[in-house]
């Protein structure tokens, strides 16, 4: 559960509400790739008073994923790391900062899920690649040229290449 009950931080605005979580997350696709992960996402920050009816989360989110590098598939696996500031004012109020930012909560509680899940999203990465130098597949066999040159690599020599070799003869 991502709800947290705050009435107490506005009593008494020297109250700090920790805030320590760990989700097991299924594999699912974001943007389009199959993210697996590797362990638990783990929330940690405090929500605490910041005037009026305002309440401040402040937190970290750190876990590991493993995705398919972009050019040859083979399982990646990479930590991500992502800091977090999110406002909420009381459904009571009126927002007279105007600062759109801020969230509504309700009945003197705070639901952090809606900010965790798209920051978990936020925080996976496009595309990752198994190393910066990938060499990718083979387009025309499939082959991992990671492993070394395949045998089709001969002949499909870049036509800019074959121009510079025929003005070199
Ligand atoms: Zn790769
Ligand atoms: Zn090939």
């Amino acid at each position: 559960m991502l709800t947290y009950p705050v009435k107490s931080l506005i009593k008494d605005p020297s109250l700090v509400i920790p805030v320590k979580e760990s989700l097991e997350l299924e594999p699912r696709k974001y943007n389009g790739e199959l993210v697996e992960f590797l362990t638990p996402v783990r929330v940690e920050g405090e929500l605490r008073h910041v005037g009026g009816w305002i309440i401040e989360f402040k937190g970290t989110l750190d876990f590991d994923v493993r995705m398919a590098c972009g050019r040859c598939t083979r399982p990646t696996d990479l930590p991500l790391h992502s800091d977090m500031v999110q406002r909420y004012i009381a459904d009571r109020q009126e927002n007279e900062s105007g600062d759109e930012d801020v969230e509504v909560y309700f009945d003197e509680v705070i639901d952090l899920s809606d900010l965790i899940y798209s920051e978990i999203s936020l925080a996976i990465p496009m595309k990752v690649l198994c190393r910066e130098d990938c060499k990718g597949l083979c387009p025309h066999c499939g082959k991992d040229l990671n492993e070394g040159p395949c045998d089709c690599s001969q002949e499909d020599t870049d036509p800019r290449w074959d121009a510079l070799k025929s003005l070199l003869q």
